[in-house]
Parts: structure tokens; C-alpha cells; sequence
């Protein structure tokens, strides 16, 4: 059997020591208070067992991380629909590009870019009674966690700088791809942005797409077709345009957040969630991607 342990202690030690650690997202000004230095790396086992390093207990804005989440709830309410509304190619552009939409008639390329995670909120603010109390019940649901919540001063803080989701908002109203007003889907998505996860917390959650669907707490949320599908997404769309890169170098579906989190997994076997506050220039956690490259290639587990 693989000792997660020692591979994850090596690791930690690795990111300890980095000195070129990227850089904190700075056009949401609260996410640049954080500190450069920290890392956390945590393992859950498809029998549950949790291996972990660093600051792998310690909470973190997850950002684009919640688009999984999203896209998990509304595919489980209203199914394969969903693809009326939003496509399922891979963009090949920055997470929040928008000369595609409008090429492409306002429909999104994929869910986990953010015109298409807006499309995924507004389709959640339809259907929701109360979207915000719900969509966090889900989550601390999957997570089998009752303390997770929303971080009122980072959703604010976005809320306050937020061009570029307010022109993907309303260019997504003007194709008639956007049902309620962008002000409460708006308001919505940068609240899905702004919770607050650990490591921990996040490989928990995430358990369900490496066990079928099948989450923690035992309770099915989704189908095996439709978890097949959510991986499928998170490896050709999970990293913006950096998804061959972190195919190429990790080999993993998985989805990364400017927050500075990433979660990976390999069905039936893993799912990991590293953090470390530092980007690349593409917008993906620099030490984390480091991480989980070395993670794979040492343990010789992958996908492919
Ligand atoms: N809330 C961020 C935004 O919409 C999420 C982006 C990300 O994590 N890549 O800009």
C-alpha cells in the first residue's frame, strides 16, 4: 500500500522551502490579506482514511472551487438539461474571458468558466427557495460538516470589484441566458465564491465524485453517469486555460480556485485538496499545482 503520509510529509517539507511561491490574487481585495507562506495538503482514501501536512486544517476563501459544487446541485435538481444552457467544451482562455460568449451567442463554453458558473447560479436562484440557506446545506452535507459558511466581508469585498462578472451577467441577460436579474445572481455567485473551507473540509467533500457518487454521510447525490461527467469537466475545464498543463504535469480531474486551493481526486482511490495562497500567471495555485505533480508522479497514481 502507498504511505500517503510520508509522500505528503515530503512535500510539505518541499513547500516550506519554496521561495517562488507566485502570487495573491489582488483584484478581490480581501484575498490579499492572506499570507504568502502558508500550505496545507490534505489525502482522504477511498476507505476514508486522511493523511494530511501544513495548514491543511486552516479555512480559505474556495473561490472557483464552488463552481463544482454548483454545477453538482443543479445537475442533481433539473439533470441533463442544464446542457441547453451551457456547453461542455473547454475554453482554452482565462476563467473570466469573455469574447467567446459573444462569438458563441451567450452560451457558455463550459460550467466551470465563470460566465458559465453564472449560468449555473442562475438556474440555482430559480429553482432554490432560499438559495443561499440551501446551496450551504448541500455543501456542509457533502462535507459532513455543519461549520462551513459563507465569508460575508469576501463576497463583499468582490461584490465592490466585480467588473468583469457584472459584463459577463449582462451580456448573458442580453442572449436571454440569464432568468432572474443580475443583481441576485450576482449577489448568489459571489456568496458560492466567498466560502470559507479547509483542506480537510474540501478533500471530504469531494469524496463523492471518487465513491460514485456516494458521499460521506452515506446518502446518494449523484449518479455514477452524472459523477462521470463532473470529472470528465474537471479534467478538460478544471484549470482554465492551464487544464492541458495540469493533465500534462498531474494527470487528475480537478478544479482550482484563485483563493489558492486546488482539489484533485482519482476515482475509487483518492481525492486530495492542497492550499497555498500563491498564483501562477494563470490564475492557478503555484505551489499547489508543484504539489500535486509530485504527489502523482511519486506515488505512480493517476489517471492515465
Ligand atoms: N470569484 C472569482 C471570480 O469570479 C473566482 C475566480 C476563480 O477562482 N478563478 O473572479
Amino acid at each position: 500500500m502507498v504511505d500517503f503520509q510520508s509522500v505528503l510529509n515530503g512535500i510539505g517539507i518541499t513547500a516550506t522551502k519554496a521561495t517562488d511561491r507566485g502570487r495573491i490574487a489582488s483584484y478581490i481585495p480581501e484575498l490579499e490579506k492572506i499570507d504568502l507562506q502558508k500550505f496545507g495538503i490534505h489525502l482522504i482514501n477511498i476507505k476514508q482514511h486522511s493523511f494530511s501536512s501544513g495548514d491543511s486544517d486552516e479555512r480559505f476563501s474556495i473561490q472557483s472551487i464552488s463552481k463544482v459544487f454548483t454545477l453538482s446541485m443543479a445537475l442533481g435538481l433539473i439533470g441533463e438539461k442544464l446542457w441547453e444552457r451551457v456547453d461542455v467544451e473547454p475554453s482554452g482562455d482565462p476563467f473570466n474571458h469573455l469574447s467567446l460568449l459573444e462569438m458563441e451567442n451567450g452560451i457558455p463554453r463550459n460550467p466551470l468558466i465563470n460566465p458559465g458558473a453564472i449560468v449555473v447560479a442562475d438556474i440555482l436562484v430559480s429553482i432554490l427557495d432560499n438559495p443561499k440557506d440551501d446551496f450551504l446545506a448541500f455543501i456542509r452535507n457533502l462535507a459532513d460538516d455543519d461549520s462551513i459558511n459563507y465569508d460575508e466581508e469576501v463576497a463583499q469585498s468582490e461584490k465592490m470589484t466585480g467588473y468583469r462578472n457584472y459584463a459577463a451577467a449582462n451580456l448573458l441577460k442580453s442572449y436571454k441566458n440569464l432568468t432572474n436579474d443580475v443583481d441576485s445572481v450576482l449577489d448568489f455567485y459571489f456568496h458560492q465564491c466567498s466560502i470559507s473551507m479547509s483542506c480537510a473540509q474540501l478533500a471530504n467533500a469531494f469524496y463523492m465524485f471518487i465513491n460514485n457518487g456516494n458521499c460521506r454521510r452515506n446518502n446518494t447525490q449523484l449518479s455514477k453517469g452524472q459523477v462521470k461527467r463532473i470529472n470528465a469537466l474537471m479534467l478538460t475545464c478544471g484549470f482554465y486555460d492551464e487544464a492541458g498543463e495540469f493533465a500534462f504535469e498531474v494527470g487528475l480531474p480537478g478544479k482550482s480556485g484563485v483563493g489558492g486551493g486546488i482539489v484533485a481526486l482519482l476515482p475509487n482511490e483518492f481525492c486530495v485538496a492542497t492550499w497555498s495562497p500563491g498564483l501562477n500567471e494563470k490564475g492557478n495555485s503555484k505551489l499547489g499545482m508543484l504539489a500535486l505533480e509530485r504527489l502523482t508522479t511519486q506515488t505512480e497514481l493517476s489517471i492515465f
